[in-house]
């Protein structure tokens, strides 16, 4: 019986992201399979036409985080779609614990941030009236 791969398997070969020992198999199988060789064929011609599936961005970038700015951008809503899809897919899909933390960790700012003018105004509010105390 012949193996089967998926398409994303299939590329992520390309790209020599397999482990050795999946790697190898597919090398074996084209070897004996015109079919897998016409679909590989057919993989590498649609991936040099420039698709920027969220699948291409993952696979490019799953081995790095995105950094801080993105993913507050990301929080923002202001990224590109295919960006802001795999941060999505990054965090929700594959569950990164560490931009996990770094949005819970943002998120925080951003409350901290909003309670900063009140503070602000209580700081002014008092330095005031302690100015016209001593007058
Ligand atoms: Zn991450």
């Amino acid at each position: 019986m012949t193996p089967t791969f998926s398409d994303d398997e299939l590329l992520a070969f390309l790209d020599e992201l397999l482990p050795n020992e999946r790697a190898s198999l597919i090398e074996q199988t084209l070897r004996d399979s015109d079919e897998l060789r016409n679909r590989l064929a057919g993989l590498i011609r649609r991936r040099d036409q420039g698709g920027h599936t969220v699948g291409e961005i993952w696979r490019r970038y799953r081995l790095t985080c995105p950094d801080r700015q993105t993913i507050g951008s990301y929080l923002l809503g202001v990224l590109d779609e295919p960006l802001q899809q795999y941060i999505q897919f990054h965090l929700e899909t594959i569950g990164c614990r560490l931009c996990g933390a770094t949005i819970t960790e943002l998120e925080e700012a951003q409350t901290a941030e909003s309670d900063r003018p009140t503070q602000r105004r209580r700081r002014y509010f008092e330095s005031s009236a302690g100015h016209l105390r001593k007058r």
